[in-house]
């Protein structure tokens, strides 16, 4: 039976271009290291891009459950595509989710319905080690504009989008930690190219170093603090959108060495071929993968929709619960593609084929470094020191 989730609208559109634009040129895009642009294109051409907008400003106002079930419906066909798709989202709910009291963020989103912008996120900054909860660079105000320069280890996608959501710290005297975020928009940023993406899998998210330098109007910052912003929408979209992202991506590694039991099945019928117990076994693991991914997804829209909901997303139990959510299918998805390979074997270890589950390994591998998993369990670590779970 399909669940309501893959039958809502926005899924089965997603589905359609996974289907029909991402996965004809998933090959081809992880090769050449190049962004997906056929899949975006499609992508906008069906609004999917305003889906995390609010209905109030003309978007498709999608909760947490169907974006998680868009993106990991692309990532069944093309990781890369699947991950660009769920970092745009998070830039659109940060945005939706707290700058809807500012006119201009207001009509920000209205013309992001209309004309499909894609944005990509600036987080990680040379000089912070990893630490996205602290910035070097600092805003500086001058005449109602500011003005920003960010030297960034890793933004995806940086030469395909539009607009850019980036951390910095709140002026340049300010503490590292004391945060905000700038909508540097198209026009007002010159970047330039720092380092390499030729990595081992992503290689679509096109992901190198760059410098930004920007300039723009000062209502371009989003109101509210990072502190906020990222507690309450940033560290949650990112880590379940991520999580059915790695979902997707094993999913299809095991969907292939299903197909593969399945025709080694049709040349000896009437008996089981000894594979297919593995099959079982990865297919309960799998099970457990996509009740985890789409658990949280369900009680995040729970709890957005009692009263003090926002508030619930700033306690230590919610914090835990998305790092274990992180944490573990970050680790879950690599493990099931290599179940997948142990199953099909060598038609799966070839680079090309209809049973190939090389680029879903490379890919799957990036989880645990996406934002470092050791990071994560060691903020879990002193967390679970003062808390007690009932
Ligand atoms: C595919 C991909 C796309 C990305 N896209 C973007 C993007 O669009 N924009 C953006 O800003 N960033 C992006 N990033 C960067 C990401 O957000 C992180 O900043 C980055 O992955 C961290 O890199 P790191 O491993 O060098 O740093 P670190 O987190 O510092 O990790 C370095 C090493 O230190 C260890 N370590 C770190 N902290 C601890 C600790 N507390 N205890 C023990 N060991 C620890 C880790 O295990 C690791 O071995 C992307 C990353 C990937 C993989």
């Amino acid at each position: 039976m399909v669940s309501p989730m893959q039958s809502h609208e926005l899924v089965v559109k997603t589905r359609a271009v996974a289907t029909e634009v991402a996965a004809r040129h998933a090959d081809d895009v992880d090769a050449k290291a190049r962004f997906p642009r056929e899949t975006f294109d499609a992508l906008a051409q069906a609004g999917l891009l305003s889906a995390a907008a609010p209905v109030e400003v003309g978007g498709a106002g999608a909760n947490m459950q169907q974006l998680a079930a868009m993106c990991s419906a692309l990532a069944q066909a093309c990781g890369s595509s699947g991950m660009v798709l769920a970092m745009h989202h998070i830039q659109v709910a940060s945005i939706a989710r707290h700058g809807l009291s500012s006119p201009f963020f207001r009509s920000y989103l209205e013309q992001l319905v209309e004309k499909q912008f894609l944005i990509a996120s600036i987080t990680s900054e040379v000089g912070v080690f990893g630490d996205t909860r602290s910035s070097v660079c600092g805003l500086r105000r001058e005449g109602g504009r500011y003005q920003l320069e960010k030297d960034a280890t890793t933004v995806s996608y940086a030469e395909a989008a539009d607009d850019f959501l980036t951390t910095c710290r709140r002026n340049a005297d300010a503490p590292a930690n004391d945060q905000i975020l700038v909508l540097l928009r198209k026009g007002d940023y010159t970047r330039t190219q720092t380092t390499e993406w030729d990595t081992l899998g992503l290689r679509g998210t096109c992901s190198p170093g760059f410098k930004f330098v920007a300039s723009g109007p000062e209502e371009h910052v989003l109101p509210g603090s990072f502190a906020d912003s990222s507690a309450q929408t940033m560290v949650s979209y990112s880590h379940i959108l991520w999580s059915a992202v790695w979902l997707g991506i094993a999913a299809d590694a095991v969907a292939r060495a299903s197909a593969f039991v399945r025709a080694e099945a049709r040349k000896t019928p009437g008996t089981v071929p000894p594979r297919a117990h593995r099959l079982a076994q990865v297919a309960a693991q799998l099970q457990a993968m996509r009740n985890n991914v789409f658990a949280q997804a369900a009680e995040f829209d729970a709890i957005m929709q009692s009263p003090g909901g926002m508030e619930e997303l700033l306690t230590i139990g919610w914090a835990l619960k998305m790092n274990n959510l992180k944490a573990s299918a970050s680790e879950a998805s690599p493990k099931l593609v290599h179940e997948a390979l142990q199953i099909i074997g060598l038609a799966g270890y070839k680079n090309r084929g209809k049973f190939s589950v090389g680029r879903h390994y490379r890919d799957a591998l990036s989880g645990a470094l996406m934002i470092s998993n050791e990071r994560v369990y060691s903020k879990s670590a002193s967390m679970l020191l003062v808390y007690k779970d009932e």
